[in-house]
């Protein structure tokens, strides 16, 4: 084959910067890994260490299984039960890295070359910087919550991003209720203080109010009886519905169910100013300021980027984007021998379109100046590695191969001797490239990601070893990478109560109680380690035998 491939070859295939690699005689080359999340750790995962020189910096020594994050804002998980030790990670592989708590400030991406600052909280300790160099820098460090620039955001508002901010969380939400039972307070006053506000109506904001709901109302009303009538929960959502990138069904099922628990759900609204106790509100329809008091207000309404990132990017060329631009290798556009994953990255996908007369010309095998239908089939069947899109058409459409798609394009049985021209094979790809969407912020890209990529190291020196999964060996011994492609394996929404949405694949939605218990068991499957599986599984148990922990 290789026709089309070609386009892979050369410039784009990450296999050029190593085919002169040689284990046995070079010394080790210098791998930097940045972030220890769910991108870096599962990088880390799959990575065999022995090949490279590994450091790993990450201003946290510790992996966080941020699925449970909300369920830690109440006090259903312990938060220790989610963070799993990074040198515990490594060591429980038996492998060799180092490991750096520190933050990466800069990055140099000529000299190859981080600046680093240490992340010690010991009081009084002086925040050392030192350099470390790199051959191959993996950046993982996620993203930031991101206020939009809104005021008084930073000071005012809690966010849910970090293991702390689900704790400060807790012990807020506690505190107010203990505050509205001291002496001397108005109504109006304990009404302030437990109203609680959460800005944005995706799934993270929905599922804390979701959380905060049930640990008012299953907990909490055994301990304040005279407080619940001062009590409210609010959701501000600036589009028309909450969790807007779900099923419908799921969207209309959470709003159903918020209403029915007295949630208040305000969409078509935008936050314009925080102040103290309260929001300044803008409804989108009439223009019409109001505001919304809080005694409490956590603000999840998406993510921004690292300040590390925006001054690389703008090193890079790379400005006025939210995230790092990556080839379907993953590798960092506009510099060498840099790959990005996850939260922090974007991987733009290339679009047949943009290689129509390439891929038009090398499939005209017989210089017609038009395709039959076999140099069709033939194009399109090398075309499916390096443009993933096909695969995603065809599943959407329920086509099982590429004949398939020709006969629905054009060589239907009445034009089985067809030729098409440019013109007709272009019309014909157009609905393919519409496929192509931009992937999202979740833990599931990012530890697809990371796996994908340590795959790729770990084929990319040992050129005896048989590669698995995206690694193909083709023509002269050289190493093949696919491009990076994403399974979506569904996604979930948990509502509260025992309650849950669901969203798998082959359109597959579910709604309610039973949906809550394939959640527990999805979860708890997922967790990193034995450890924390037990930990959590213990702290559901316990959960429903004494209730949540009220202490602060
Ligand atoms: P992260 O996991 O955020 O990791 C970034 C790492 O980089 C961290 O270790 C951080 O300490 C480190 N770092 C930061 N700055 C630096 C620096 N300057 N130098 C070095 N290291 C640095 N996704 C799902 O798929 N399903 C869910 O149910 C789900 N629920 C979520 C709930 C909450 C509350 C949140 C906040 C997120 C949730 N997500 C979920 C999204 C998911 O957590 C992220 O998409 C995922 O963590 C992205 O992985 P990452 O490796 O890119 O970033
Ligand atoms: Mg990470
Ligand atoms: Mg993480
Ligand atoms: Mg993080
Ligand atoms: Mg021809």
């Amino acid at each position: 084959g290789g026709l089309v491939l070609a386009i892979a070859d050369g410039d784009i295939s990450p296999a050029r910067a190593f085919t002169s690699e040689d284990p046995t005689v070079a010394p080790r080359k210098k791998l930097v890994v940045l972030g220890t999340g769910w991108g870096g750790m599962s990088f880390v995962k799959e990575l065999d260490s022995k090949l490279y020189d590994v450091k790993i910096v990450s201003p946290r020594n510790y992996f966080v299984f941020t699925p449970l994050l909300p369920s830690v804002t109440n006090g259903t998980v312990e938060a220790r039960s989610i963070a799993e030790p990074v040198r515990r990670m490594i060591s429980s592989k038996g492998k060799q890295m180092e490991f750096l708590e520190s933050e990466c400030i800069d990055i140099d991406p000529v000299n190859k070359r981080l600046l680093c600052k240490d992340a010690s909280h010991i009081r009084g300790q002086e925040h050392r910087e030192f350099t470390v160099d790199y051959d191959y820098l993996v950046v993982a460090v996620g993203a930031k919550a991101n206020t939009f620039g809104t005021e008084g955001v930073e000071e005012y508002c809690h966010f849910l991003k970090e293991l702390e901010d689900a704790q400060k969380i807790r012990e807020s939400v506690v505190d107010c209720f203990e505050t509205a039972c001291l002496p001397g307070l108005s109504d109006a006053q304990k009404k302030l203080m437990l109203s609680f506000v959460v800005v944005g109506g995706g799934p993270t904001g929905v599922e804390f109010a979701a959380e905060l709901h049930d640990v008012i109302y299953e907990d909490l009303v055994k301990l304040y009886p005279t407080l619940m009538e001062f009590v409210s929960v609010t959701v501000i959502q600036s589009g028309d519905h909450i969790l807007n990138t779900f099923d419908q069904r799921i969207s209309s099922f959470a709003e159903e169910k918020f209403s029915r628990d007295g949630v208040h759900v305000q969409t078509n609204c935008r936050v314009m100013k925080v102040n103290k106790h309260d929001v300044e509100v803008k409804e989108k329809a009439t223009g019409k300021l109001v505001n919304v008091p809080f005694g409490m207000a956590v603000w999840s309404t998406g993510i921004g980027t690292r300040p590390v990132l925006t001054k690389f990017m703008e090193k890079i060329s790379q400005t006025d984007r939210r995230a790092l631009a990556t080839d379907e290798w993953l590798r960092v556009k506009g510099c060498n021998e840099v790959w990005a994953i996850g939260d922090c990255a974007t991987m733009e996908q290339r679009k047949l379109l943009d290689d129509i007369a390439y891929l038009f010309e090398k499939a005209d095998v017989d210089h017609s100046g038009t395709l039959s239908v076999q140099e069709f089939l033939t194009v399109m069947e090398e075309a499916r590695e390096r443009y993933p899109q096909i695969d995603v058409y065809m599943q959407r459409q329920h086509l099982k191969n590429v004949a398939d798609m020709a006969e629905v394009s054009m060589y239907d049985e009445k034009h089985r001797e067809k030729q098409l021209c440019i013109e007709e094979f272009k019309k014909s790809l157009g609905d393919v490239d519409k496929q192509m969407k931009l992937f999202p912020a979740t833990a599931q890209v990012a530890a697809q990601q990371g796996a994908y990529l340590a795959r790729c190291f770990n084929g990319l020196l040992d050129p005896k070893k048989k590669p698995e999964g995206p690694v193909r060996i083709r023509g002269e011994g050289r190493h093949r990478f696919q491009p990076f492609r994403y399974r979506h394996m569904g996604q979930f929404a948990p509502l509260g109560s025992e309650q849950c949405g669901a969203e798998l694949p082959g359109d597959w939605v579910s709604v309610g109680r039973s949906t809550q218990w394939l959640w527990y068991s999805v979860y708890a499957s997922k967790q990193v380690s034995w450890r924390t599986r037990a930990l959590v599984m213990f702290d559901w148990t316990k959960r429903l035998v004494f209730g949540r922990d009220s202490s602060r």
